[in-house]
């Protein structure tokens, strides 16, 4: 018998709030003010944003007298720190972090976001030529972003997610992260904003409401496709979502499966469980390259 380890977003109370979890503003190397970024998140139809500034923490009490209700703005970080095996450095994002953190090395940095009472983040591994070496050598983070719109638009660098199942394989269980990484806005196109995002489970639109589905795990990520519900039973598992060309089921090595519409959609699909081994992720791609992915269950005799 099997057992897994997967806190389902789809069977807990609660509504869906979509947030970004890494942009940059006029603080440091992005080009809109911190109030324009939150703008246009917010005409996009994001709930909550966090902004994350390179090395140091932006003030944000004025912009959220300006989105009272509706709009959560968090402060975040990003520190860039020596040294991965191949000596570029490791950014790492500070989730919530409310005061500026120095340290020269990844492990102090995590855990000092941690003792901010934070979450950690690794950003775009990839783009950092970050090995699994190097993400497990370093404890107390939460999870990696395994999509960032800007890494893909600027150097074809954005997705992470060979990183994520390395991880996964080797029983390492992180969470993953789509997120932004906004920086040019509207001064280019493609835009490097509204373009990846995380739906969160969560009671209520207040800070300690996010926090705790992030840290728990109750959200998705996507580019585009929608998750709608995901169950089991003994032998199967159900997935429910928007139209899309093909549906994954991402294991170790070469187990797993790829359900393709064949020039049609689909929208549901349900998958025997038995060709699975160590961990168990699905996603979704759509007909305009859209992608969705979800938290990994993680399996066990
Ligand atoms: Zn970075
Ligand atoms: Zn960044």
């Amino acid at each position: 018998m099997v057992s897994k380890y997967f806190p389902n977003p789809f069977e807990m109370e609660g509504e869906w709030f979509k947030g970004n979890l890494h942009a940059h503003t006029t603080q440091s190397d992005g080009s809109l003010s911190p109030l324009d970024v939150c703008k246009l998140y917010k005409a996009y139809g994001y709930d909550f944003l966090f902004i994350t500034d390179h090395r140091d923490v932006t003030p944000i009490r004025d912009l959220s007298k300006s989105f009272t209700g509706n709009f959560l703005v968090f402060k975040g970080i990003e520190l860039d720190v020596p040294s991965s095996e191949i000596d570029t450095k490791y950014h790492i994002i500070g989730l919530n972090v409310k005061n500026k953190i120095e340290y020269r090395d990844p492990q102090k940095c995590i855990n000092e976001i941690l003792r901010e009472g934070g979450e950690a983040l690794i950003a775009h591994p990839y783009w950092s030529s970050l090995t699994v070496h190097d993400l497990l050598k370093i404890r107390g983070y939460l999870g990696i972003e395994i999509y960032n719109t800007h890494c893909h638009y600027s150097v074809s660098k954005g997705f992470s997610t060979v990183h994520w199942d390395d991880l996964l394989s080797r029983k390492h269980y992180v969470l993953g992260f789509a997120v932004d990484d906004a920086h040019w806005y509207k001064d280019k196109l493609p835009m490097d904003a509204c373009g990846a995002w995380i739906m969160v489970k969560a009671p209520s639109l207040s800070e300690d409401s996010i926090m705790n589905s992030i840290r728990r795990g109750l959200f998705y990520s996507s580019t585009g496709p929608e998750f709608f519900d995901i169950k089991f039973n003994d032998e199967e598992i159900y997935v429910k979502c928007s139209p899309v060309t093909s549906i994954s089921f991402i294991s170790r090595n070469g187990l797993g499966f790829r359900f393709n519409a064949e020039g049609n959609t689909i929208t549901e699909i349900s998958c025997p469980l038995d060709n699975f081994e160590v961990f168990l992720r699905i996603e979704l791609e759509s007909s305009d390259g859209g992608k969705a992915w979800i938290n990994p269950i993680m399996l066990s005799e």
